[in-house]
């Protein structure tokens, strides 16, 4: 017999969110291929490399020593201070373990920094195209995200005219992911100075400095730390996490940085949300940002390989544009000549690539930008390469 409930009003908060179309997409391709449909996958942002196994051995010894309890909320002592010494090398500021919380994985730190920070009615200016999450994580805390919609041309980077018109008192957080999830555009130091003097005006505003794709950038690019840019330094509270430097997307391990205050309060808003991330999970945490550090060089030099292939291949395709991606493994490519030719919606044309093509890829949409396909190169060189013929064979080939 089927269990029977009586109809649950769900909260307005709850019916009207959407679901994270990153994780849906990767569902329904997975769901797709279950069914036996050969579909190359390239929704989700997550590498397919394993786990190094100095990681995994870690976490197995952690367990036969005893991490099967909780641990303190805002977690281990060591492997807070083992991020406050990373992360003070890496931004150049002195931390201490007070500055760090470690979460449940990046997204929970979004989540609790957006339930620390905002009231009902704070605005939240997040440059489109944005990763799913962020404008989800600002309502769900009763902001308002204001979305400022960047184009091809600039890169998809916010620019400092478009940051000063979008400013008004209301504003309090300014999100910025460099490099970026969707793009891969990443923020170079005379940008950065430029945004910093718009924001000299505006001093209650902060930036949330998303810093998940910092290890992962190519040979061009330089990563600047914010830290490193007089009137922005002093605003940035910082997220980062293991998930994509070290392939632990499962382990679910991320952290914020920032002042003492803020980082207690989002600790006392996990103490009551999730107690502390994993214990067996931050044990491998910490050998991953204390243990040896050649697969973090491997996956990357697997990735430079793979954008190489990717642009070449993508370059191919006829009605596709794109910006090389600076980091992050994502090819973000404007489609609007196909829509303009064949009409429809990003999110149709998604439908039928991955009905047609049996390649999935997420729509821009969601990401804030209509007109546009992710495709995630996160994924080996045959896919890449198979993805590429099949849709050739349905787009056609660009003329160049
Ligand atoms: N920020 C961005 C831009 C991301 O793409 C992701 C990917 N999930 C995250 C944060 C959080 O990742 P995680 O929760 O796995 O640490
Ligand atoms: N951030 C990755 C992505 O954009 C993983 C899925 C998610 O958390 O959104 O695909």
């Amino acid at each position: 017999m089927t269990a029977s409930w009586k109809t649950f009003q769900l909260s307005e908060r709850a019916a009207n969110l959407p679901a994270s179309a990153t994780l849906a997409l990767a569902a329904k391709a997975g769901a797709l291929r279950a069914e036996g449909k050969p579909v190359v996958n390239m929704t989700v942002g997550e590498p397919d490399f394993a786990t190094p196994q100095n990681i995994v051995d870690a976490a197995f010894r952690a367990v036969a020593e005893g991490a099967t309890r909780y641990t303190p909320t805002a977690g281990t002592p060591a492997l807070r201070q083992a991020v406050a010494d990373l992360c003070s090398k890496c931004h150049g500021i002195n931390l201490e373990p007070e500055n760090v919380v470690v979460t449940p994985g990046g997204k929970f730190a979004l989540f609790s920094a957006c339930q620390a920070l905002l009231n009902p009615g704070d605005e939240v200016l997040i440059p489109a195209p944005y990763w799913v999450s962020y404008p989800r994580a600002v309502e769900l805390a009763g902001g308002v995200a204001r979305a400022i919609p960047t184009s091809i041309g600039q890169h998809y980077l916010l620019t400092a005219k478009e940051l000063e018109a979008n400013l008004t008192h209301k504003v309090k957080l300014l999100i910025l992911n460099s490099p970026s999830n969707p793009t891969g555009a990443g923020y170079g130091r005379k940008g950065l100075e430029k945004l910093a003097e718009v924001l000299a005006a505006h001093p209650q505003v902060r930036v949330l400095w998303d810093d998940i794709y910092r290890r992962l950038v190519y040979d061009h690019f330089e990563y600047v730390s914010p830290a490193t840019v007089s009137d922005l330094a002093e605003r940035c509270l910082f997220l980062d996490g293991v998930s994509k430097t070290y392939a632990m997307t499962g382990w679910r391990i991320g952290w914020a940085i920032g002042p003492k205050e803020v980082i207690a309060a989002m600790t006392r808003i996990q103490g009551h949300a999730t107690s502390n991330a994993a214990a067996v999970s931050q044990a491998a945490a910490l050998e991953a940002l204390t243990g040896p550090q050649d697969s973090v060089d491997h996956m990357l030099l697997e990735f430079t390989r793979r954008r190489s292939l990717i642009m070449k291949l993508f370059g191919g395709i006829r009605g596709v544009r794109f910006v090389p991606p600076d980091g992050a493994f994502y090819l973000f490519c404007d489609v609007s000549a196909i829509l303009d030719e064949q009409g429809g919606t990003d999110e149709e044309l998604a439908d039928r690539i991955l009905h047609e093509a049996l390649v999935a890829a997420v729509p821009g949409t969601p990401f804030g930008a209509p007109g546009h396909l992710r495709f995630s190169f996160a994924t080996s060189d045959e896919n890449i390469e198979e993805a590429a013929r099949r849709l050739k064979k349905m787009l056609g080939t660009a003329s160049h």
